[in-house]
């Protein structure tokens, strides 16, 4: 049941934003035939739109397609292959966040790396990496950069960081990712059809409301910056069935107490100081041109990937279907796998190891007893 619903504080504001929602929806449905679908590209709105029980009530109403939205799900496997193929040096420490500890690369986890007495360690922040490198000075510490434009500036101070205090064992393997180049892929794919997009606070507090621009202008579609909270994520839903309800394109920020119309200057000065665009892998996709951020250059000495030679093979194929579900074609349950085989305790694939995936999130508050 829809814990919106139940709190007292906004229980009698949820109903009607939902009853508005469904008259809206129904209303889209007998003017084009079909139940509208909207993306969400941020892994924390999935989690709350399945915990709030949103994504349920409105079922049959509204289509809620998660998409690639979560850094963990994201990762390519190839990446998980290196850090472990990293691990293998003596004098090597390897940091990375709790999530990534289980994300299964082809042939094992760096929690397995772990259990067989390799160095890996998990840290909240990249900042504790260099001060891990501080204290370990005849040992490499290697962190893997994984995250989108939230996560991005993070790992920009903590290079800053090892740079000003001159930390020579200190690198980063980035594999982050860019939410434009994933949106512009999935748009020019057109492999699901989309009424618009939820778009994600956090980033936007990064890239600010008018780095989305080009959904309006260039796709013709509406998008919604939103907050996680039920109401926001409400009254967002209902913005986007306004304007695909009315064909108009427009990119709204209804998340004005944190997102700004150009973001947040200064990190994204300290993102462009220390990376430049690179083509990244995404797990069930394939490479994207110019889609994720590395190191310039002039940084190749916090650079991993230059500083130590890993060799990887092509990733094994597995029967997880994360790819599709990241790009909304199947909804976890359609997944073989999928609470049998695949469940949190026992993930095979991302989108079940990480906190904000969508097979996770389906299988806590959505899945069929
Ligand atoms: S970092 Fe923030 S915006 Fe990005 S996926 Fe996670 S919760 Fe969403
Ligand atoms: S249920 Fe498991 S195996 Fe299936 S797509 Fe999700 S994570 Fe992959």
């Amino acid at each position: 049941m829809l814990d919106v619903m139940d709190s007292p504080t906004h229980s009698a504001l949820s109903r009607t934003l939902l009853q508005e929602v469904r008259m809206l929806a129904s209303q889209f449905q007998q003017t084009f035939g079909r139940v509208p679908s909207f993306m969400e590209v941020c892994g924390s709105h999935t989690m709350a739109l399945a915990r709030t029980g949103i994504k349920k009530a409105l079922e049959g109403y509204v289509r809620l397609i998660s998409g690639p939205g979560c850094p963990v799900c994201v990762t390519d496997q190839v990446t998980i292959d290196a850090m472990i193929s990293l691990t293998n040096g003596s004098d090597r420490i390897i940091c990375t966040f709790g999530d990534m500890m289980r994300v299964p690369g082809s042939y094992g986890t760096l929690m397995q790396a772990k259990t067989e007495g390799k160095d890996v360690r998990v840290v909240y922040s990249p900042v504790d990496a260099v001060r891990i490198a501080e204290q370990h000075p005849h040992q490499e510490v290697i962190f893997l950069g994984i995250g989108f434009e939230t996560t991005i500036p993070i790992l920009a101070a903590a290079v800053k960081e090892a740079e000003e205090k001159q930390i020579h064992n200190f690198s980063m393997w980035m594999s982050t990712k860019l939410v434009e180049p994933i949106l512009r892929r999935l748009l020019h794919d057109g492999e699901v059809l989309l009424d618009g997009f939820l778009l994600p606070g956090h980033v936007s507090m990064v890239m600010g409301r008018e780095h989305f621009e080009f959904l309006a202008t260039e796709y013709g579609l509406p998008a919604v910056i939103s907050g996680f909270e039920a109401l926001h994520m409400l009254s967002a839903i209902r913005h986007l069935l306004m304007s695909a309800l009315k064909q108009r394109a427009i990119v709204l920020n209804d998340y004005k107490s944190v997102v700004a119309e150009q973001g947040n200057k200064q990190a994204k000065y300290w993102m462009n100081h220390y990376f430049t665009l690179c083509d990244e892998a995404w797990r069930g996709i394939g490479v994207i041109s110019q889609s994720g951020m590395d190191f310039k250059k002039e940084y190749d000495r916090f650079n991993a990937k230059i500083k130590f030679s890993v060799s990887t093979s092509e990733p094994r194929r597995t029967k997880c279907r994360c790819g599709e579900v990241i790009r909304g074609l199947i909804d976890p349950p359609q997944c073989a796998l999928f609470g049998k085989a695949c469940t949190p305790i026992n993930p095979i694939g991302p989108c079940m190891v990480s906190s904000e995936g969508s097979c996770a999130a389906y299988y806590q508050y959505m899945r069929e007893e």
